[in-house]
């Protein structure tokens, strides 16, 4: 769980000590809009980060990710353009000078954090962060010195890391993760997918759109399989029109070499089978990181398993100390850290906040985007038998036929009185327009709200509108029988 490191090395010079009321572990998106939150409401803070201001998230993560997405998505345009009466040669790709770009977007988001940090008074702290006792927080920083932090509070936010699993053959070259998938300067010929999860789909995506051969590998019957089963059945199709080969109820065991590619050992649905391919991403998921806690574990601090354990005001078993984003971990979502990231700060400046996690929403940036919120249709059957499903496809809005983007469709699960238990969107635009249904749940609207609510024309939120109306048997745009 946490290695003897994690406690300070005493032989060191003494610590220079600075005062503050509360002192942020870790400086992603969790830990940031903490610390920003907390300095809003007049407390006196300090953040640590060991490595890199904006976490996980803006430098190895969301912000990268997308930066090569949107990329990607541009590319592949090139290859339906005459359809549209543009006579282009689909041009060249250059890896390198797609990565220098995603680099400079991530250097211009860090840089803009580090200064809105400082303009909110926080003062940032270069350094690993150790908690031995709670009232403290001491920072050996690279250049030599070491800080001891006294405060009233801490806020740990140390995010997670890639979990590595114990295959044999995971240390080999060309065995990459997601950091350094995101950092290739050629694009691999072909790329085995470990995992079929929200990494690996996003991945695949995006390699595929650049021209590489792409396997994806996943243990369960499903890719992301905590979404809509017909979502996911639906980018399933969208994948393996584009030659993704897909293999389900399918582990990995190994990881080796032969005839010069990488080869990838698993038992599927018929036995044994082996892959090849030049380059191989593992991609099963992210463990907490509770480094630098051993001193507060050994006092007691409650652990599940690497997770800090919290309650809905983000405070740990121990009084004065708080845990959010990806270490406390009841998901793994940049903007629920953020969201546990406000409510820790105002409970720790003294006021009283509580995280729901009723409605937040799930993107995926595959082509085309994911978005779901609340419970899937086989969620909220267990809870309300009563429940009504709406559909609405792409096919039938106008903007979406106007951009040539109809793949895919919406789906809204209504309860008995009318409220949205949940939503998924497949196609253009999702992970924007799934904020429409997650602020109805957010707000205990009913369908009858957003039937009432005049929607622009021609937009993609129209069938926002029209997926609600279907679940009362009276959509306009599409036919339904009585
Ligand atoms: P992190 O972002 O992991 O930040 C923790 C910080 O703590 C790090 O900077 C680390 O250096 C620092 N730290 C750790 N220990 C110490 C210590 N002892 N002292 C000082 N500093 C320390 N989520 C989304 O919502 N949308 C997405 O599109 C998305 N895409 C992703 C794509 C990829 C490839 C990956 C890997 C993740 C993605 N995620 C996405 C998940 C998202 O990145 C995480 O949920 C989010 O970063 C969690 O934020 P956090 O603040 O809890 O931790
Ligand atoms: P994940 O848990 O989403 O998926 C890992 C997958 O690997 C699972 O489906 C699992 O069944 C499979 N797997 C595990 N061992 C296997 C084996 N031996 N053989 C075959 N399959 C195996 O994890 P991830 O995709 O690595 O993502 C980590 C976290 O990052 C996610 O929880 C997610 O919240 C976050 N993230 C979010 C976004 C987003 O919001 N768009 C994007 C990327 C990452």
């Amino acid at each position: 769980m946490s290695t003897s490191s994690d406690t300070m090395n005493t032989a060191l010079a003494p610590a220079v000590e600075e005062t503050y009321d509360i002192v942020v572990i870790g400086a992603g998106p969790g830990g940031y809009v903490a610390a920003i939150r907390a300095a809003q409401l007049g407390a006196k803070v300090a953040i640590v980060e060991k490595q890199y201001i904006g976490g996980t998230c803006l430098n190895v993560g969301c912000i990268p990710s997308k930066a090569l997405l949107h990329i990607a998505d541009e590319y592949r345009k090139f290859d339906t353009m005459a359809e549209l009466g543009i006579m282009a040669q689909k041009p060249g790709f250059d890896m390198a000078s797609a990565v220098a770009h995603k680099n400079k977007v991530v250097k211009q988001l860090t840089s803009g954090v580090a200064q809105l940090l400082k303009a909110n008074g926080v003062t940032i702290v270069n350094g690993r962060g150790v908690v031995d006792e709670p009232g403290v927080v001491t920072v050996d920083q690279p250049e030599g010195t070491r800080k001891a932090l006294k405060t009233q509070k801490i806020i740990l936010a140390q995010g997670s890391v890639t979990a590595k699993p114990p295959f044999p053959g995971i240390d080999g070259h060309n065995v990459i993760f997601s950091t350094e998938a995101l950092d290739l300067q050629k694009v691999p010929e072909s790329l085995i997918c470990i995992g079929g999860g929200v990494i690996a789909v996003e991945l695949a995506c995006l390699f595929n759109a650049l021209g590489s051969k792409v396997t994806i590998i996943e243990m369960l019957p499903s890719m992301i399989a905590y979404e809509e089963p017909e979502v996911v059945k639906q980018l399933e199709k969208i994948f393996k029109k584009r030659g993704i080969d897909i293999h389900l109820n399918t582990k990995v065991e190994s990881i080796g070499d032969a005839n010069g590619q990488k080869t990838v050992t698993a038992t599927g649905p018929n036995g044994q089978v082996t892959f090849s391919g030049e380059y191989v991403l593992v991609a099963v998921g992210r463990s907490p990181n509770p480094e630098g806690i051993k001193g507060l574990i050994d006092r007691g601090l409650a652990m599940d398993r690497n997770r800090v354990v919290v309650n809905e005001k983000m405070e740990t078993s121990l009084p004065g100390i708080y845990a959010i984003g990806d270490l406390s971990g009841k998901t793994q979502l940049a903007h629920v850290a953020m969201a546990e990231g406000e409510v820790a700060a105002e409970n720790a400046t003294g006021h009283e906040a509580r995280m729901s996690y009723d409605a937040f929403p799930r993107p995926v940036y595959t082509f085309p985007e994911i978005a779901s919120v609340g419970l899937t249709e086989a969620q909220a059957r267990e809870q309300d038998p009563g429940v009504k499903v709406g559909t609405m496809p792409w096919v039938g809005n106008g903007k979406a036929l106007a951009s040539g983007e109809t793949e895919g469709f919406i789906k809204v699960i209504v309860g008995s009185y009318g409220e949205i238990l949940g939503a998924s969107i497949i196609g253009p635009d999702a992970t924007n327009l799934i904020t429409e249904y997650t602020l109805a749940m957010r707000g205990e609207l009913t369908t009858e709200e957003i039937i009432n609510t005049i929607h622009p024309h021609p937009t993609l939120s129209e069938a926002l509108h029209e997926a609600v109306l279907s679940a009362d048997k009276r959509a306009i745009h599409v036919y339904q029988r009585k």
